[in-house]
């Protein structure tokens, strides 16, 4: 597990309030999907805390090791008014992969999946999809991306990754339409065995599971929820 401290090369704005903060690649090992935590160490803090967990958005591949986050000025958490201070040439301490919550896992070229991504889950999807781009380009995979408007974060990023992962199909999907049972079961059509992942808020996370358990009588073993939840004195969750 790495420990150390990483040091700031950019902060790029993406759509909708989000930030990547780009950051000299570490000597850490680690797979695409997962997270790290992070310190902090300002004061005055409120009691959300010091430290943040957020998921690596960059592939092992690239070029530097990335996260995104979304920041609201004044009504941020005083751990993101911090963040959101860094200079490129900082540093911030970093400990990682974290085995809390590690589930985000879809590196097998053999198996298919259906990505449910809500807003900002999309950042393990992206790290996930840049590695097989690198990688062998073979990955069999649907992604439903759903956000309340069109500043879908990574968007043309995402849809330009059609030349290099030809097996990958993209639908976006906005307020007031959701991901719902038939747009599952339609992503889902192609596919023997699919692996369902989910990866956004709690409520976004929940509702897909509920969808794909209850309506489409998906098993639990082919379903993996990775929730930005709350972490006691570690934020908010979304
Ligand atoms: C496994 C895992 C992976 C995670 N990965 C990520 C990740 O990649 N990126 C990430 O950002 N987080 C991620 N998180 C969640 C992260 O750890 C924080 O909990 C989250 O970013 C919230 O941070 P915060 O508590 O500092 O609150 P802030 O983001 O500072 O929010 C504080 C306040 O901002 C306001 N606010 C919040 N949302 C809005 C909105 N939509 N419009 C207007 N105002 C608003 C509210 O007043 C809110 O109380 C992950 C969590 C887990 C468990």
């Amino acid at each position: 597990m790495f420990t150390g401290k990483l040091r700031l090369r950019d902060v790029k704005k993406e759509a909708s309030n989000a930030h990547t903060f780009v950051f000299e690649k570490p000597r850490a090992a680690w797979q695409a999907g997962q997270h790290f935590m992070f310190l902090k160490p300002h004061f005055p803090f409120d009691l959300k805390g010091v430290t943040r967990v957020f998921t690596v958005c960059s592939a092992p591949e690239e070029n530097g090791f990335a996260f995104t986050t979304r920041y609201f000025g004044e009504k941020s958490s005083s751990f993101k008014r911090s963040l959101f201070s860094m200079q490129p040439g900082d540093r911030l301490w970093s400990f990682g992969p974290s085995p809390l919550y590690d589930c985000f896992r879809a590196l097998d070229t053999a198996r298919q999946y259906v990505f449910l991504a809500g807003g900002l889950g999309i950042t393990p999807v992206r790290a996930t999809l840049l590695h097989h781009a690198a990688a062998s380009g073979a990955l069999k995979a649907t992604l439903l991306y759903a956000n309340r408007d069109e500043e879908m974060i990574f968007k043309d990023e995402l849809t330009a990754l059609h030349s290099t992962l030809p097996a990958l199909g993209i639908t976006y999907i906005t307020s007031p339409e959701h991901i719902n049972a038939a747009a599952i079961a339609k992503a889902a059509q192609a596919y023997s065995a699919p692996v369902f992942i989910a990866s956004g808020s709690r409520r976004f996370v929940g509702g897909m599971v509920g969808i794909l358990r209850n309506e489409l009588g998906v098993q639990k073993k082919d379903i993996i929820a990775d929730m930005f939840r709350a972490i006691p004195f570690s934020g908010a969750g979304l």
